[in-house]
């Protein structure tokens, strides 16, 4: 079995006995196991800092719920916190504009530049039923024009034809030209590389860019580059401001290190990602599995899940507690809400709870269905802490304020504080019901 960070985790919390919050101490040793983890997984040393800085701030203080252990808890937190480094959402190519859609294709020679071409041209001709023009602009590597040919016969997508001694610049105009004529919806510009950063190449991409406008620029990069990931992927950022990266033999690196350090110096998403030599070896970037991969376990997902799981249920007891008791603020509710969300919105509670059909109905003339979740939420956390816990001292000043802040009128503001006056009557009155009382953890 590998000694993953999970397992070192759970080990340093596994033999803390007590529950409550976790200490600054508890953390600092966690952190320092995280760390050793993140660089052998080859995290750049900048990125690494950064990445336990956020837990730390996270961590201290959390409080542990009862039924996760310590060490759960830590490993989610650094688990939540890598998928958010990592871009939360799997984020695609952009089409949409005016086609035909310029993509620009930069990296170091090597990294899978061509072959990323190609593969991103078929899966874009067959996904998504484009009709697709590739072009290669490296006229220094002599075979590379070729190259490209050959795989766009393989793959049955068009090249541009090859004019010898024409420079990059007009190959790249002659490409757009011909992609406009041709009705083609996206031309891709598959662009020189080195084998490392130099000026005349920077100079190159610029004036490509320039001459071409395109719509995404996308950073090839090799998984396998380790520290150096983040000096390939900030020069080529800082010098043509890339859209997007594509991560390249993933295959062969089992730790995902690059991924985090590209994203994190770039900012960019992480769109794509190349899974091995043939066409068809490429997928959609999921930030969850690469955090899975960081953090080097198989069953991390599964850990994961039931820790939430269990920090939500325990939520949801610690809110019904305060029901009974009349002490329903708007923080709670804003809790209700966020979990409603979660589950199927308001129709999908509703539908399973079993005796509400009154408050459906009280519901229904708050005017509240699914759509509105969102904005009430945002009206919530538009109020200072005061005002969730004492909606009481709502008077109209406040409300135009929070109402200008969320976006929303007053009367929305009103209707939301009314609804969520019923909803606390209610629940003191179910909390004195003695069977109803059981229903809601009592
Ligand atoms: P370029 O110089 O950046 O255009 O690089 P190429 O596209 O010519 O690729 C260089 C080598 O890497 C080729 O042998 C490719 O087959 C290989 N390659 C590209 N992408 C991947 C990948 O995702 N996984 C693996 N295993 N090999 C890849």
């Amino acid at each position: 079995m590998f000694d993953t960070l999970s397992d070192r985790l759970s080990g340093i919390f596994d033999k803390i006995t007590g529950r409550g919050a976790l200490s600054e101490k508890d953390v600092s040793e966690a952190l320092r196991e995280v760390r050793r983890a993140l660089l052998e997984a080859d995290v750049a040393l900048e990125v690494v800092r950064a990445f336990t800085e956020k837990v730390r701030e996270r961590a201290v203080g959390a409080e542990v719920v009862r039924s996760v252990k310590p060490g759960q808890m830590v490993v989610k937190i650094v688990h939540d916190q890598l998928v958010e480094m990592l871009g939360e959402e799997a984020s695609e190519i952009n089409l949409h504009a005016a086609p035909p859609v310029a993509i620009m294709m930069v990296g170091l020679q090597g990294s899978g530049k061509t072959t990323s071409t190609a593969k991103i041209a078929k899966r874009l001709s067959e996904r998504e039923k484009k009709k697709v023009l590739m072009a290669s602009l490296d006229t220094r590597r002599p075979a590379a024009q070729e190259q490209l040919k050959v795989l766009g016969e393989q793959i049955g997508v068009a090249t541009l034809p090859i004019i010898e001694g024409q420079g990059p610049v007009d190959i790249a105009k002659r490409a757009q030209n011909a992609a406009r004529l041709g009705g083609y919806d996206v031309v891709m510009l598959d662009t020189a590389g080195r084998t490392h950063i130099d000026e005349p190449l920077m100079i190159e991409m610029e004036e490509v860019k320039r001459a071409t406008n395109p719509h995404e620029i996308l950073l090839v990069a090799d998984a396998l580059t380790g520290q150096d990931a983040v000096n390939v992927a900030r020069s080529f950022n800082e010098r043509c401001a890339v859209t997007g990266i594509v991560l390249t033999r993933i295959d062969g690196d089992g730790r995902g290190g690059a991924a985090l350090s590209m994203r994190a110096v770039t900012g960019k998403p992480i769109k794509l990602i190349g899974t091995g030599e043939k066409i068809d070896a490429v997928e959609a970037f999921h930030p969850s599995r690469i955090a899975d991969r960081i953090l080097g376990m198989g069953d991390i997902v599964s850990l994961v899940e039931k820790a939430s799981e269990q920090i939500d249920q325990e939520k949801a007891l610690k809110t019904a507690q305060k029901m009974k008791k009349g002490e329903f603020d708007l923080e709670d509710f804003a809790e209700q809400l966020r979990q409603m969300e979660k589950i199927g919105g308001m129709s999908g509670i509703m539908s399973m709870m079993p005796g509400i059909g009154k408050m459906k109905k009280q519901v229904a003339a708050a005017g509240i269905d699914d759509s509105v979740v969102k904005r009430q939420l945002a009206i919530i956390s538009s109020m200072t802490r005061q005002e969730r816990q004492k909606p009481a001292v709502m008077n109209a000043s406040r409300k135009k304020r929070v109402a200008a802040g969320s976006g929303v009128e007053v009367q929305d503001v009103n209707k939301l504080l009314k609804m969520h006056r019923q909803m606390s009557d209610m629940m003191k009155k179910l909390g004195r019901n003695k069977k109803m009382a059981g229903l809601f953890g009592g």
